[in-house]
């Protein structure tokens, strides 16, 4: 099931009409920073990008706009009403090569400052309703020479002739138990002895696996994004396993994001890259809808040949973190429902658990072929 975790950030807005006008207050609930392959500039148009979950819709603005020394571009945004608490500001600013980000609170508002160098990158804001109903804002930092058509990036995992290399994500860990369900079974072990399977049948098969965690540790979801893109990996697949109020509910979901979810907000944006980033956004999209539909197709397939009741929840797209911050094709498996009797009972068994993990490596192999 899919939980934020606490990440945070400093930022900023210009004297445009504001995006979603309100006067109550809002919280910031959370703050993410995915950070690119920033090592390979010449190469990638996504640099960073920071995400926001916030309370209600927040009204944002920006409040200035100035040229510092050199290129240096600082813009500076209001977002009205909100307000840091002091464990987020703790943990800001922060600084990359590329851009600054700051957050602080200013009066009854909050001000985001982004410097950067103007010459080099271009900022893109888009807003969206995360799966966890929360008003989202993501900011991405993109690579100024990418925003011509003529540059525009390739999928890499469709270059044939280099071993892939796919990041598998096996969902919370260590404080965080994920959901918790029939006889006390937790979603971080499940997904864990799964993924670690997926991890093993994917070497045998001779494609490179790197794990956003091989034990139960905490790692937060930006850490996972920024690692997966750090390395460049071809492929991202979260596993994770589901828990609803409804003990009935049960079955096998596969989710992707699409960039209909996405609503630019070229007001507040630069304006340069915007159809750059859209174009490869609505990439990746394409290519993880195939790989959602071959790993769910995989796993419905074969999983029902043993486990007739097991419930096909089809593919869905929706925002969530892991997907919106890792720069490659990406899905979300929910594996079983940890909630619901017999299906949790499976989920213990170390035997489904292998039965899992080979549908969904076999699903990602069907995928690389295409
Ligand atoms: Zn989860």
């Amino acid at each position: 099931m899919l939980k934020t975790q606490k990440n945070f950030l400093l930022l900023s807005l210009t004297f445009f009409p504001p995006i979603f006008s309100t006067n109550q207050n809002i919280t910031i609930k959370s703050i993410y920073h995915h950070r690119g392959a920033t090592h390979a500039y010449d190469n990638a148009l996504e640099l960073g990008s920071v995400s926001f979950y916030f309370s209600a819709k927040p009204s944002i603005q920006k409040i200035k706009s100035e040229s510092i020394s050199g290129n240096m571009q600082r813009n500076t945004y209001r977002i009205q009403g909100a307000r840091l608490n002091a464990e987020q500001q703790a943990k800001l600013p922060i600084i990359t090569k590329h851009y600054t980000l700051a957050l602080c609170n200013v009066g009854d508002d909050v001000h985001m400052i982004i410097t950067y160098d103007a010459r080099k990158v271009a900022i893109e804001l888009n807003t969206f309703d995360s799966i966890s109903l929360q008003k989202g804002v993501s900011i991405h930092f993109l690579n100024r020479i990418f925003c011509y058509a003529e540059r525009q990036p390739q999928i890499p995992a469709k270059k044939k002739n280099r071993q892939k290399k796919v990041v598998i994500d096996c969902g919370h860990g260590g404080s965080d138990a994920g959901a918790i369900g029939y006889d006390g079974i937790k979603e971080k072990d499940v997904v864990l002895r799964v993924g670690l399977r997926v991890a093993q049948l994917l070497k045998k098969a001779n494609i490179g696996v790197l794990l956003t965690r091989s034990s139960d540790q905490d790692v937060s979801l930006d850490e996972r994004t920024s690692y997966a893109n750090h390395h460049n990996a071809d492929l991202f697949v979260s596993i994770h396993a589901n828990a609803s109020k409804n003990s009935s509910a049960q079955g096998i979901d596969t989710f992707f994001m699409s960039t209909s979810l996405l609503h630019n907000e070229n007001q507040l944006s630069d304006g340069i890259c915007g159809n750059a980033l859209h174009n490869a956004l609505r990439l990746r999209a394409d290519e993880s809808k195939h790989l959602a539909q071959s790993v769910h197709q995989s796993l419905i397939t074969n999983v029902k040949k043993q486990y007739p009741t097991v419930v096909d929840r089809t593919v869905k797209h929706e925002v969530a973190q892991i997907l919106l911050g890792s720069y490659m094709p990406a899905i979300l498996i929910e594996v079983g429902f940890v909630t619901h009797e017999q299906e949790a009972k499976r989920l213990h068994d170390p035997s489904y658990q292998n039965l899992l993990a080979a549908c969904i490596c076999d699903g990602i192999v069907a995928y690389l072929k295409e």
